[in-house]
This record gives structure tokens, C-alpha cells and sequence, in this order.
């Protein structure tokens, strides 16, 4: 029996396993299949207070998780595979079942994608959701980044380190981004602004690989062909609810609801970061977050049931 299980590394999860960690709980951290969450997947990360230099992405999170084991958390390369919620609440991972007094939820959000045909199979092939991952394999071709947050500025401001050319094609025409990462993108020379296009098809070559993309004018419907050799798809995020859908009470868009705090419906769950907030979805907001659920669990633990 644990006391406290935390689902997901990214920076709600770890956040909550230095708090918990440190108020004696001995939390025991599930990795789950994306380890560090959203930020393994950036570079440089200029907003994290405490770094006026900026911060490496991936550098933050092994920081942290060093941090949080320091303290006495403990974490298994462990994805939840099933969750009844009850008194205990159980956990399947690898096959067992596990029983725990309180849990933490951070499972984060997973990027979206376009949903257009034949995606599935062109995903590695030419279409792709992170430019650091990536982006290096596309040197000297020009790539496009569909989406008009801050996302897709920072994907495309990336990829001009290795591309010919990047397009940013956006459904409007004006970008959804920070002031300051639009005006940095603008002022590219090595990316070209699609305005008012939605993708409508992906074309590959006969090796199953992208060799261009079908846009839609949003105004009159027209269609044309861009030739690009990769798609970076930036329009945002699914929350990875997974086991927990159906268990714990979500909003419509599908985000873990929060009650007083960080507390779930369920008694004795708690939700953090980007699995529960489609507002924020910064690191800092994620971190926070991590540490008020980290308090409450820590809360309702003395009050319930003492470990
Ligand atoms: P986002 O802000 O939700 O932007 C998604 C973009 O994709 C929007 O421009 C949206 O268009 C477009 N889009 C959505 N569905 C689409 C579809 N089916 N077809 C074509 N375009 C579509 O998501 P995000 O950029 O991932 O950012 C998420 C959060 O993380 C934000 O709060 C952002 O500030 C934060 N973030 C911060 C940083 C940073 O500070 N360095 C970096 C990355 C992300 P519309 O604009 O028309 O809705």
C-alpha cells in the first residue's frame, strides 16, 4: 500500500514529488510513456523565473527529477494501465495491480494533429509534431509549421537553423502568439507566413514519404499544392486522460475538473498541470499547480488517513 502515487515527470508531476517528498510522504512516481512531458520536447525555455539566460527544455526536467529524488520520491518507467477509484484507489501498471491512500494525476497533454487521411501512417514520414526531435533531418528542403500559437512560432523559428525555407501556414491572419514570438517570427526572413489555408491533404512519394501538402483557402475554398518535405503540426493539445476517462469527472474538452483547489470528484485524487488546465499550459502554471496538489494530498492524507 502506498500513500501516495503521482502519475507523469513532467513539470507538475515532479513539482508535486519535491513537495510531497520532502513532507515525508515517499511518493512513488510513475514516468509513463512520455518521461519529462512537453518541455523534453523544447529548447530553450526563456520564461522559467530564476533563468534570465533562458533554460534548456530537457536540462529543467532532469533538474528537477534529480531534485525530487534527492528528497526520497521514488519513480518506476511505469505507465497506468487500468484505475478503479475507491478506498484504496488501484492502479494496474506492468501487468499488477497497486493500491495507494491518495493519488496525483499529471499526466499532462499529448500534441494534436490534423486528423487529415493517411496521417497515421506519414507520421515519421515526413509529417511530425516536434521540430527538435526532427527538425535536423529536413536540412536544406523547405518545411512548412501549420498553427499560429506560440507553438508554432517556436517550431518554425527553430527549423530555420536547418530548412531552405519555412512556411508557417495559419487558419487566419493573425497569429494567436505572444507578441513577442510573433514579431520575432515576422521578422524572419527564413519563413513565409501562409495566411487564411487550412491543410487539406498530405501527397506522398512512392516511398510513403511527404513531398508536399494540399492547402485550402479559408476564404474562397481554392486549393493549392505546397511543395514541402516535412509538416510540423503545432494546433495544440489533447489532455492524456486515458485510464482516468470515464473515472474522474472532466469538462467538455475533455481536461480533469478541479474542486477546491486541486482536489478531483473523487476523493483523494488530486489534478495538476496541463491534464487539468486548458487556460495556462505553462511551465510555471504546471509547476504550481504540482506543489498545491502536492499540499492538498499532503492535507487530506493527515486528515483521512495517517500514514
Ligand atoms: P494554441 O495556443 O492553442 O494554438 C494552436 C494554434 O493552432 C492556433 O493558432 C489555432 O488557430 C491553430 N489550430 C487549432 N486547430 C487547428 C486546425 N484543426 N487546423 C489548423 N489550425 C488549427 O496552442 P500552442 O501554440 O500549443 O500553445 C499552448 C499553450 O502553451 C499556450 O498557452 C502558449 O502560450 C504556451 N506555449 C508557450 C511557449 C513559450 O512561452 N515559449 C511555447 C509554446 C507554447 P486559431 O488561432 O485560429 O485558434
Amino acid at each position: 500500500m502506498e500513500n501516495l502515487i503521482i502519475v507523469g515527470t513532467g513539470c507538475a508531476g515532479l513539482t508535486a514529488a519535491i513537495y510531497s517528498a520532502r513532507a515525508n510522504l515517499s511518493p512513488l512516481v510513475l514516468e509513463g510513456r512520455m518521461p519529462g512531458g512537453q518541455l523534453t520536447t523544447t529548447t530553450l525555455v526563456e520564461n522559467f523565473p530564476g533563468h534570465p539566460e533562458g533554460v534548456d527544455g530537457p536540462d529543467l526536467i532532469s533538474a528537477m527529477h534529480a531534485q525530487a529524488e534527492k528528497f526520497g520520491a521514488r519513480f518506476e518507467y511505469e505507465a497506468v494501465e487500468e484505475f478503479e477509484p475507491g478506498t484504496p484507489h488501484r492502479l494496474k501498471i506492468g501487468g499488477n495491480w497497486i493500491e495507494t491512500r491518495a493519488l496525483i494525476v499529471a499526466t499532462g497533454a499529448s500534441p494534436r494533429y490534423l486528423g487529415l487521411k493517411g496521417e497515421k501512417d506519414l507520421i515519421g514520414h515526413g509529417v511530425t509534431s516536434c521540430a527538435t526531435c526532427d527538425g535536423a533531418f529536413y536540412r536544406n528542403v523547405p518545411v512548412c509549421v501549420i498553427g499560429g500559437g506560440d507553438s508554432a512560432c517556436e517550431e518554425a523559428l527553430f527549423l530555420t537553423r536547418f530548412a531552405s525555407l519555412v512556411y508557417l501556414v495559419h487558419r487566419r491572419d493573425t497569429l494567436r502568439a505572444s507578441k513577442i514570438m510573433a514579431e520575432r517570427v515576422l521578422a524572419n526572413s527564413h519563413i513565409r507566413p501562409i495566411w487564411n489555408a487550412v491543410p487539406s491533404a498530405y501527397v506522398a512519394d512512392s516511398r510513403g514519404e511527404v513531398e508536399a501538402i494540399v492547402l485550402s483557402d479559408t476564404r474562397d475554398g481554392s486549393e493549392r499544392n505546397l511543395d514541402v518535405k516535412c509538416v510540423f503540426v503545432a494546433i495544440g493539445h489533447e489532455p492524456n486522460t486515458g485510464p482516468f476517462r470515464g473515472k474522474l469527472e472532466t469538462d467538455e474538452a475533455g481536461y480533469l475538473r478541479q474542486f477546491q483547489g486541486t482536489r478531483t470528484n473523487v476523493p483523494g485524487v488530486f489534478a495538476a498541470g496541463d491534464v487539468a488546465d486548458h487556460v495556462y499550459r505553462q511551465a510555471i502554471t504546471a509547476a504550481g499547480q504540482g506543489c498545491a496538489a502536492a499540499i492538498d494530498a499532503e492535507r487530506w492524507l493527515s486528515e483521512t488517513a495517517a500514514p
